[in-house]
């Protein structure tokens, strides 16, 4: 579940505290003026409505799991057992050879499961070290959504589960008919009809998001609503998150300009779609404030905003559909909702002193091996010498120089067998304390993960939930850290 923090007082311009709690931050890649943004955007699923994962993906498993029976799949996959915790987000499946992966920003698999079991080392080299990999093909599946994460836990429990028992499991057909099912189980409303059965159960209502809207608004900035969910869904959710917000907001709608449903994102950023009015059904060319819309587009959109698209800051989930579109179809600025942040940040938290170690510890090891070298390249020089003066009368103090190098090279690499020992563990604690099977969902190992390296690229600023917006000032200015490339470090005067 995820750590609520205090609620932030909303008479101060500037949120209660600051800078607010690590939680309730917004971080920053690319600087950016609140002030010059006169439009914030926002998408729904995931980003509004947060939505407690384990409940959905349980919701989702369950629905696909008893259409692959449908399919003809054995009916014990209703009994098998799956783990809602397997996947995280930014993994790519392997439909070949049925394998998960984590990769890092250079696409080097740092870590693959077949089923529930782990690669070894040399397995993950001879798959995927000796050639390069394409996640643009075919054989490779992107999990870049949290709604797509039950489709990975399906996957790796049904080859966990068939594969002792059959010697003919195709894992692309298997893949194909995961990614069918859990489709259908979309779109028949076995997922959103229990949903709206039972909002509370798996919507997480966020108490201030009626506050976010109208200090937004109060500040003098546009509101629009951006989603791909249909009109009837978005009503019902968005009335649960917001109909008793506010006194002076009776419905949800009172706190938007304008309501695109059904938006077909990413294709609203490319393509020319009409807005429709959902209660005339007639077309037209730009959205009328207080009117519900499916399609539409961006140009028209942006006209009725009658702003620069760099004014307008759009705050969404999906890396592919809301951040990474945006950014590359126009110049909306963007803000990433990444929920999995709540856990990142307690992570590294309650274990900053193991944090800290494994720093020093990559600095002993570097000095260590600095050492070592100097020994080494002085043992050597010693040896030349003595095969050219066999018998000179220095031979026996070149002989003791040999002796002190050699111990001195036992000596430090018995400690730096210690430091890697210590290291090793070290990492694989901090590992397991953010994922059991994968680790930190930004990180691979020492390298920023193939996702992480995406948020970096293309989301302007991330955080774990639309609301932390509210703790800055409409006038806050975001500046990202000064980016230092290698080569500066150590160069720049003062620095
Ligand atoms: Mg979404």
């Amino acid at each position: 579940m995820q750590e609520r923090f205090p609620a932030p007082e909303f008479d101060s311009p500037t949120g209660s505290v600051f800078p607010p709690p690590a939680g309730r931050r917004v971080y920053c890649n690319r600087n950016l003026r609140l002030d010059q943004v006169k439009a914030v955007g926002f998408d729904m699923d995931y980003t509004l409505a947060v939505y407690r994962q384990a409940e959905m993906d349980r919701l989702s498993i369950e629905a696909t799991v008893s259409k692959l029976v449908d399919r003809g799949y054995p009916e014990e996959l209703l009994a098998m057992k799956y783990r809602t915790d397997f996947p995280i987000r930014g993994l790519l499946i392997d439909r070949k050879l049925g394998n998960v992966l984590k990769m890092d920003r250079y696409r080097y698999v740092k870590t693959a499961y077949h089923g529930f079991r782990k690669l070894g080392r040399e397995e993950r080299r001879r798959a995927y070290h000796t050639r390069r990999l394409r996640p643009g093909t075919g054989r490779y599946h992107w999990v870049d959504t949290l709604y797509s994460l039950s489709e990975v836990a399906v996957y790796a429990a049904v080859i966990e589960h068939l594969e002792p028992r059959t010697d003919t499991l195709d894992h692309d057909q298997l893949f194909a008919d995961i990614r069918e099912c859990a489709d259908l189980s979309h779109q028949d409303g076995s997922i959103l009809d229990a949903v709206l059965d039972d909002l509370p159960r798996y919507v997480d209502r966020d108490p201030d998001l009626g506050l976010l809207f109208h200090k937004l608004r109060s500040a003098g900035k546009r509101v629009f609503l951006l989603t791909n969910s249909g009109p009837e869904y978005t009503d019902a959710v968005m009335s649960y998150l917001l109909n008793d917000a506010l006194d002076e907001y009776p419905s949800w709608k009172n706190y938007l300009d304008y309501i695109c449903t059904f938006s077909k994102k990413p294709s609203f950023f490319t393509d020319k779609a009409p807005f429709v009015d959902l209660e005339t059904q007639e077309e037209s060319r730009e959205p009328v404030r207080g009117r519900v819309y499916t399609g539409g587009n961006i140009a028209g959109l942006q006209r009725a905003l009658g702003f620069a698209g760099d004014e307008v800051l759009y705050v969404g989930d999906h890396i592919y559909g809301d951040v990474l579109r945006a950014k590359k179809e126009s110049t909306w600025r963007t803000a990433m909702i990444i929920q999995e942040m709540d856990d990142e940040l307690r992570v590294l938290r309650e274990h900053a002193l193991s944090f800290e170690r494994s720093d020093a510890l990559d600095q002993m090891r570097d000095a260590v091996q600095d050492e070592l070298r100097e020994h080494q390249a002085r043992l050597k020089k010693v040896e030349r010498t003595l095969n050219g003066h066999e018998s000179g009368p220095q031979r026996a103090t070149w002989e003791a120089k040999r002796v002190r190098h050699r111990r001195s090279i036992d000596r430090l690499r018995a400690q730096l067998k210690d430091l890697d020992a210590e290291r090793s563990s070290l990492h694989d604690v901090l590992d397991e304390a953010f994922h059991p099977f994968w680790g930190s969902v930004f990180k691979a190992g020492n390298e920023v993960s193939s996702f992480g390296s995406q948020v970096e690229q293309y989301a302007g600023l991330y955080t774990s939930r639309a609301t932390n917006l509210m703790q800055y000032s409409p006038m806050h200015y975001f500046q990202s850290p000064r980016h230092r490339m290698p080569h500066e470090n150590g160069n720049v005067p003062g620095a």
